[in-house]
């Protein structure tokens, strides 16, 4: 397997000449929070397969459900002409969970990449159908992560996805992120960090022309940038400031959505109703890749009022895949069932304590983002007065140590970043927690 995989797969995110000289963990099976590699490891996986895991590897209802759509019907499209009924079914389910976030439509995808590119679509159709066909731009915020088509990778706050890949979508531009331990207003307080943003963002707009601009998306706490947990009042004034614009909100929600923060999306979370949401990973727990576009009525009625001009020219062969839709039916009946976002919140909170306490012990922990359920992230500093960011060899170290003592956890460019299945159980926090204590003694 190794030789295989060193000649011929490409792992997204590395370099094809790494698998040649870096041995990648070989995954061969899971079970309840934890996973097994080739190895013989068993070690409690802290990244939820990529923050996707929340019901955890072993939930017979959404295997069931697998299994039996594949025998009832395994593929139809659900473009214009026909449907099935897991999709219609899977469609009642996705509105009726967000029905409080305002949510009343939903447009299948195949993942969150596919989700962020038809939201951005829709938000300029949105503006034309309605006559005005100016607004085109778009504005987001650095350290965002909004997948890799090409409108994620344009409204993307980290210029990674975009370096070498330009020119990207035109009329796209970032705000700085919330994240009080660096931003160019050397701002530590949240509170007023939210302040210098929305100031930062009307001057953005005044700037740009307000006729000019689309949609704003964010993610309500930024994950792959380095969990970046916003003030509480950061999301309402975005939310105002959007307002007074006539400016659409997205929700990037492919992490925040399902529980994750403690509530069932990120923006009820802080107390927002956004115009649209995206959402993906958690929709089927990781079992069955599945996207969506949800959009409420004040975007649907502009788009079904229009006639032939309010129909939508993007779309999957996956989009609503029978085969997906029973994971989604699924997948959000064990949702409820298990109350996933009160063991998110206590567990996150337990993790969150836990890791503030290996900060007072480890003076490579530079800052600790977290709190708000189970979203962990860790800034790992070689000088902490500096702030002078780890080296890349020692992240690696405190990786694979916390790995051969117990948690998969997720390594940023100095970060390690933690998303475990949200059904995970206090003990299994504790061997998070001391197996992170044995990679920060290594490094
Ligand atoms: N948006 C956000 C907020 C994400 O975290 C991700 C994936 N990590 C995406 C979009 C892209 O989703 P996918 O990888 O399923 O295409």
């Amino acid at each position: 397997l190794r030789e295989m995989n060193a000649r011929h797969l490409w792992h997204p995110m590395g370099h094809p000449g790494e698998a040649q000289t870096n041995t990648p963990k070989i995954i061969k099976g899971a079970e309840g929070v934890r996973i097994t590699d080739i190895d013989g490891h068993n070690p409690v996986d802290a990244v939820g397969g990529l923050w996707c895991v929340n019901l955890g590897y072993s939930n017979d209802a959404i295997k069931q459900a697998i299994a039996d759509q594949l025998w009832q019907l395994p593929y139809y499209s659900a473009f214009a002409g026909s449907t099935n009924p897991a999709a219609i079914e899977a469609s009642y389910a996705v509105q009726d969970f967000f029905a409080q976030d305002g949510m009343t439509r939903v447009f299948f995808t195949s993942g969150g990449s596919d989700s962020v590119d038809t939201a951005l679509r829709m938000a300029r159709q949105y503006h034309r159908l309605r006559g005005e066909p100016t607004r085109t731009k778009f504005l987001s915020l650095k350290k965002g992560y909004h997948g890799t088509h090409w409108g994620g990778a344009s409204v993307n706050g980290n210029n990674r996805f975009r370096i070498g890949y330009e020119p990207m979508l035109p009329g796209c531009f970032h705000l700085p992120s919330p994240y009080t331990y660096r931003n160019p207003f050397d701002e530590t307080d949240p509170a007023k960090l939210a302040e210098k943003i929305a100031t930062a963002m009307v001057d953005e707009i005044e700037f740009q022309d307000p006729s000019t601009i689309a949609a704003f998306i964010m993610e309500p706490i930024q994950g792959a940038g380095g969990v970046i947990v916003p003030d509480a009042s950061f999301m309402k004034h975005m939310r105002a400031i959007c307002d007074r614009y006539g400016i659409l909100m997205i929700s990037d929600e492919v992490i925040t959505g399902f529980g994750r923060t403690g509530d069932w999306s990120g923006a009820r979370h802080w107390g927002v109703q956004p115009d649209l949401m995206t959402i993906a990973k958690g929709i089927t727990s990781g079992y069955f890749p599945v996207g969506g576009v949800l959009v409420g009525d004040k975007v649907a009625e502009v788009f079904e009022s229009a006639g032939p001009e309010g129909s939508i020219w993007t779309g999957y062969t996956y989009s609503a895949h029978p085969v997906g839709a029973a994971a989604v039916v699924a997948c959000l009946s064990e949702t409820l069932r298990l109350d996933t976002r009160t063991n998110a919140a206590a567990r996150g909170t337990q993790l969150y304590e836990g890791v503030l306490k290996l900060a007072r012990k480890h003076d490579i922990i530079g800052d600790v983002r977290g709190g708000h359920g189970l979203m962990t992230g860790i800034e790992i500093v070689s000088d902490k007065a500096h702030k002078t960011p780890m080296d890349a060899a020692s992240m690696k170290r405190i990786h694979q140590a916390t790995y051969e003592a117990g948690a998969m956890v997720r390594l940023g460019a100095h970060n390690i970043l933690m998303s475990p299945p949200l059904t995970i159980s206090e003990d299994e926090v504790n061997v998070i927690l001391t197996a992170l204590d044995a990679g920060f003694a290594a490094a």
